[in-house]
C-alpha cells in the first residue's frame, strides 16, 4: 500500500479539489492507498483566531470568525456541486454547540477542540465530492487510530497503541475499499478527547500511517516541484534536489526548511519507506525522492534555509558571576516551561544567547520570568539564515547584502547567521 498526503494548498478551492481527484485517478490506481488530508487553505489560521475569541469570550469576534469559516467552506461545496448532507449538518450543529458553551478548561484544550474542525471539515467535503464523482472510498476518523497523551496542541503519539489501532481499523477497510481517506494533524487521548499534533503536523500523521501500515512508499503533494535547495519564497532560482538521504532531510527540516514537518522522516526511515515530495501542479514530474541513509547525489549543492520572525535573547548573571551550569539549568527550565524552541545558542564568559521564534505571548512571558533571575536583553525583527555546504568557500555574500549580522556560528558543514529581517 501507499500513503498520500495532500496539504492545505492542494485543497484551497474547488478547482484544487478537482485536481486532487484527477491525481487520485492517475496515481492511486496501482495499489491500495490511504490519503491524509489537511484543513483547506489557511483554515487552521482562521480557527486559531476563533479559538482565541472563544476563550476570551469575545462573542462578536467569535461569530464573525465562525461566519468566515462557514462562508469559505460553503462556497467550495457549492462550486463542487455538493448538496446539503446529514453528515455536514451534524458536523456544523456539533461545532455550533461547542462554541456556545463557556470555556471550561485550559486554552490549549479548547484550541484542539476548535482547530481540529478544519481537518474534519475538509475530509468531509472531499469525501462527499469523491462520492458524488463515483470514486469509491472509505472515510476514516484519524482520532480512532492516532492515540496521544493530553499534551494539547502538541500531543505525543503513543506508538504502540496507535499501531495496534491502525492494524485493527485501517487494514480491513483498505483491503476492502482499496482507498481510505483520513485527516492529518489530529488524534485523540485514550479518553476520546481530541488532540492536535502541532502546526503543520499532517505530514507527520501521514508518516505515522505509513509506518504502522508498512507502506511501500509515501507521497506528499506540494505546491513546489519537490525539495529545492532553498525556499522559493526567500531565494531566487532554487534548484530541485532529485534525491536526498533521510539524514539530510532531517537536518534540513531541523534547521527550518518548512517543506516537510521535522517529525516526518523518522517513522519512515525506521522502516526504510521512501518518501516522495511531488508537485500537485505537475504530478507527472518525478519530484524528490528521500530514501537511504546516505547518497552522494546533490551533495555539491549548498542548501539555504531561512527562518523569519526570530528574536535573539541574551542573559547575563545579575551578581557579576560567570555563565555557569547552574545559571544555564535555571535558564533551560524556564525555557521548557514556556515551550521556547531554541534554534541556536552561543555563550561567552558573561553572556548566553539564544535565537527563537518570536511568538509575542509566549516570548514576553518567558522574558518576564527570566528577568527575575538574570539581566536580559533582546533584539526583535530578525531572521536566521542557515547555509549547509561542503564548500566553505562558497560565496553567499549576495544573500547577506544590506543586512546587519548580529551573530555568526560555523561548524564544518553549516554556517548560521542571525540577521536583521529587512533593511
Ligand atoms: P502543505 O500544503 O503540505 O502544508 P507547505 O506549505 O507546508 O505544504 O510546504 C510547501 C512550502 O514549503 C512551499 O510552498 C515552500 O514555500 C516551502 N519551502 C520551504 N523550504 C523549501 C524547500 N527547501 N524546498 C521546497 N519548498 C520549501
Ligand atoms: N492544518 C494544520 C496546519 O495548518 C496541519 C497541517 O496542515 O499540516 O498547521
Ligand atoms: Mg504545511
Amino acid at each position: 500500500m501507499q500513503v498520500f498526503k495532500f496539504g492545505g494548498a492542494s485543497v484551497k478551492d474547488a478547482p484544487s479539489v478537482r485536481n486532487v481527484l484527477s491525481i487520485l485517478k492517475s496515481h492511486a490506481n496501482t495499489m491500495p492507498t490511504l490519503m491524509v488530508i489537511s484543513a483547506m487553505g489557511k483554515t487552521t489560521n482562521l480557527l486559531e483566531d476563533l479559538a482565541l475569541a472563544f476563550f476570551k469570550k469575545d462573542r462578536n469576534l467569535r461569530d464573525l470568525t465562525f461566519e468566515k469559516f462557514l462562508h469559505y467552506h460553503h462556497s467550495i461545496r457549492a462550486e463542487l456541486g455538493i448538496n446539503e448532507t446529514e453528515s455536514w449538518n451534524d458536523f456544523l450543529d456539533e461545532f455550533r454547540w461547542e462554541l456556545e458553551c463557556e470555556p471550561s478548561n485550559t486554552f490549549e484544550y479548547h484550541y484542539d477542540q476548535i482547530v481540529s474542525k478544519g481537518e474534519m471539515a475538509s475530509s468531509l467535503i472531499v469525501s462527499e465530492f469523491l462520492k458524488s464523482s463515483g470514486f469509491s472510498h472509505a472515510l476514516l476518523d484519524a482520532r480512532d487510530v492516532i492515540i496521544t497523551d493530553d499534551n494539547y496542541r502538541e500531543g505525543n503519539v503513543d506508538m504502540q497503541k496507535s499501531e495496534k489501532k491502525a492494524l485493527e481499523y485501517c487494514l480491513p477497510v483498505l483491503n476492502k475499499e482499496k482507498f481510505v481517506l483520513t485527516q492529518g494533524f489530529i488524534g485523540s487521548t485514550v479518553e476520546n478527547t481530541t488532540t492536535t499534533l502541532g502546526r503543520e503536523g499532517s505530514d507527520y500523521s501521514a508518516a505515522l500511517f505509513a509506518h504502522f501500515l508498512n507502506a511501500e512508499k509515501m507521497v506528499v503533494w506540494k505546491d513546489v516541484p519537490g525539495v529545492l535547495n532553498a525556499d522559493p519564497r526567500y531565494f531566487k532560482n532554487p534548484v530541485l534536489l532529485t534525491e536526498l538521504s533521510y539524514y539530510d532531510a532531517i537536518e534540513m527540516t531541523y534547521y527550518g526548511a518548512t517543506v516537510i514537518h521535522p517529525k516526518t522522516i523518522r517513522p519512515l526511515q525506521n522502516k526504510k519507506i521512501p518518501l516522495w515530495v511531488k508537485s500537485f501542479l505537475h504530478p507527472e514530474k518525478e519530484g524528490t525522492k528521500i530514501c537511504r541513509d546516505y547518497t552522494e547525489k546533490n551533495k555539491k549543492l549548498p542548501i539555504f534555509i531561512y527562518k523569519p520572525n526570530q528574536i535573539l535573547i541574551s542573559i547575563q548573571p545579575k551578581d557579576f558571576s560567570f555563565i555557569s551550569e547552574g545559571n544555564l539549568s535555571v535558564f533551560f527550565s524556564i525555557a521548557q516551561k514556556y515551550k521556547i524552541k531554541i534554534h541556536l545558542m552561543q555563550n561567552s564568559a558573561l553572556n548566553f544567547s539564544i535565537c527563537t521564534d518570536f511568538f509575542p505571548d509566549r516570548v514576553f512571558a518567558f522574558l518576564e520570568s527570566l528577568k527575575s533571575h538574570f539581566k536580559v536583553t533582546y533584539n526583535e525583527g530578525l531572521g536566521l539564515l542557515t547555509v549547509r555546504s561542503k564548500n566553505l568557500a562558497y560565496d553567499y555574500s549576495e544573500i547577506l547584502k544590506g543586512r546587519s549580522i548580529l551573530l555568526i556560528q560555523k561548524t564544518r558543514n553549516t554556517s548560521q547567521y542571525v540577521i536583521s529581517e529587512n533593511e
